[in-house]
C-alpha cells in the first residue's frame, strides 16, 4: 500500500466519525511528507524541533504543523513563528515561555495540555492535579498569547485492550471535568488528542477528536538524523 492508499483508508474511516487525522511524519524524509501532501493531507505531527524546523522550511507553507513531542523551553523560539498546535505542554514553565515567544511573534499559539495517563515512568505529561493547578494559576490566567484548546495523552505501551481503553476513558472524563470547570463558555476548548497506529480505534471509542498516526501511514520510521528530546 502506498502512502496515498493508507491516507485514503484513514480518511474514509475518520470522516465518518468526524475525527481529525494528524499524520505523524517524524523520522520520515521530506519527500514522504510531500507524497502525503499531494494526496491531500495538510496536518502533520513532528516530535523533534530541529527536524520540524528543517522540514517546515522546505515543504509547502500551507501545512499545519503540530509538535507532539517533549519541548524544551530553550527551543520554543524556533517554532513559535509558524507552529499551529503544540500538543505536548507538560509544565507551567513551558507554557510561560510559549506565551512569551508567541507575543514576540504577535501570535496566539494554540496548545494542548499533555496529561500523563500511562502506567509507566517514561512518558512526559502533567498529572491531573498539576493540570488543574496550572489552569488555576495566576500566571496562566494572565496569559494573552496562548490558547488551550484541549488535552493530549499517550496510553501505556503494549497494554491489554481493556487497560488502554480505561486510560483513554479516564482522560475523557478529565477533559469533561476541565471543560465544565474552566472552559464552559469557551468553544475553542474541544480537542482530545489520543490514539496512535496501534490504539486509535480504542481512542475513538473513548471520545478522541484527533488521532496521531505515523507508522500505519508512512511505514517503518527511517534512519534517525536527529536526536530525540530528553
Ligand atoms: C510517534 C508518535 C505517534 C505516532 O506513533 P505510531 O505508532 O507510529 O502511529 C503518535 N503520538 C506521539 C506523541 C508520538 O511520539
Amino acid at each position: 500500500m502506498s502512502i496515498a492508499d493508507n491516507l485514503l483508508k484513514y480518511k474514509n474511516e475518520l470522516d465518518e466519525v468526524a475525527v481529525k487525522l494528524i499524520a505523524v511524519s517524524k523520522y520520515q524524509e521530506a519527500s514522504a511528507v510531500l507524497e502525503a501532501y499531494n494526496a491531500g493531507q495538510r496536518v502533520f505531527g513532528e516530535n523533534i524541533v530541529q527536524e520540524l524546523v528543517e522540514k517546515q522550511a522546505q515543504l509547502p507553507p500551507d501545512i499545519e504543523w503540530h509538535l507532539i513531542g517533549h519541548l524544551q523551553t530553550n527551543k520554543v523560539k524556533y517554532i513559535a513563528p509558524f507552529i499551529s498546535l503544540i500538543q505536548s505542554v507538560d509544565s507551567l514553565k513551558l507554557l510561560i515561555e510559549i506565551n512569551k515567544q508567541a507575543a514576540k511573534n504577535k501570535r496566539v499559539i494554540d496548545c494542548l495540555l499533555q496529561i500523563y495517563i500511562a502506567d509507566e515512568d517514561t512518558k512526559f505529561g502533567l498529572g491531573y492535579d498539576e493540570a488543574i493547578d496550572l489552569l488555576r494559576s495566576e500566571e496562566f490566567t494572565a496569559m494573552k498569547n496562548v490558547r488551550i484548546t484541549g488535552l493530549m495523552g499517550i496510553a501505556s505501551n503494549n497494554a491489554l485492550e481493556k487497560q488502554t481503553l480505561d486510560e483513554f476513558t479516564e482522560l475523557r472524563v478529565l477533559f469533561d471535568g476541565i471543560k465544565v470547570s474552566f472552559f464552559r463558555k469557551d468553544d475553542s476548548f474541544k480537542e482530545l488528542s489520543m490514539g496512535m497506529s496501534g490504539d486509535y480505534k480504542l481512542a475513538i471509542e473513548a471520545g478522541s477528536t484527533m488521532v496521531r498516526v505515523g507508522s500505519n501511514i508512512f511505514g517503518k520510521r527511517k534512519i534517525k538524523h536527529w536526536k530525540e528530546e530528553v
